[in-house]
């Protein structure tokens, strides 16, 4: 099932998410439904508070290319964050409107810790793109968008032109 995408400035997207202390049908259930919105977006990355459930929780897919599909599912996700910092070009976001991208620095090396679909223990060390999309996706489940990572310039040029084009359409309407 295709689930609504939460949009910037829904405050919602500003929570800390609690953690998932066990995994449910329901959790289950979501998981397949975040992976479904996610392709069809289509996107690399979808976190739980985007369709609004403020829970540790996230899907990504770092499969690049003609490369087949490599979808997880990841609940209480923790980045342990090492290496150089990089600068992940045009990064966008699902939840931040207009297609709006920007520059932004990251890691190159993250170690990852967290439990899968069926409960299992992940650690694993994470690279390049792969460690750009967990580091983005964590970042929603504390609250923080890729906006709140580019210059107080850049910021409020976007915030500007949003609230515009919000005004325009809702008076189209
Ligand atoms: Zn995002």
């Amino acid at each position: 099932m295709l689930l609504d995408i939460v949009k910037y400035p829904d405050p919602r997207l500003k929570l800390v998410c609690k953690p998932v202390n066990e995994i449910t049908d329901d959790l289950r259930r979501l998981a397949d439904d975040m992976l479904e919105t996610m392709y069809k977006a289509p996107g690399v990355g979808l976190a739980a508070p985007q369709v609004g459930r403020s829970i540790r929780m996230l899907v990504m897919d770092d499969a690049t290319g003609d490369a087949p599909k490599n979808p997880r599912v990841l609940f209480n996700p923790v980045l342990e964050l090492s290496g150089d910092d990089v600068v992940s070009e045009r990064e966008g976001c699902l939840s931040v409107p207009m297609d709006y991208r920007a520059d932004v620095v990251r890691k190159s090396d993250v170690r990852l810790t967290a439990m899968g679909i069926d409960g299992e223990p992940i650690d694993e060390r994470l690279t390049g793109f792969s460690a750009i999309i967990a580091q983005h996706e964590t970042d929603h489940l504390d609250g923080i968008l890729f906006i709140d990572r580019i210059s107080r310039l850049r910021r409020s040029l976007y915030d500007s032109r949003l609230r515009k084009w919000l005004k325009r359409r809702n008076q189209s309407a």
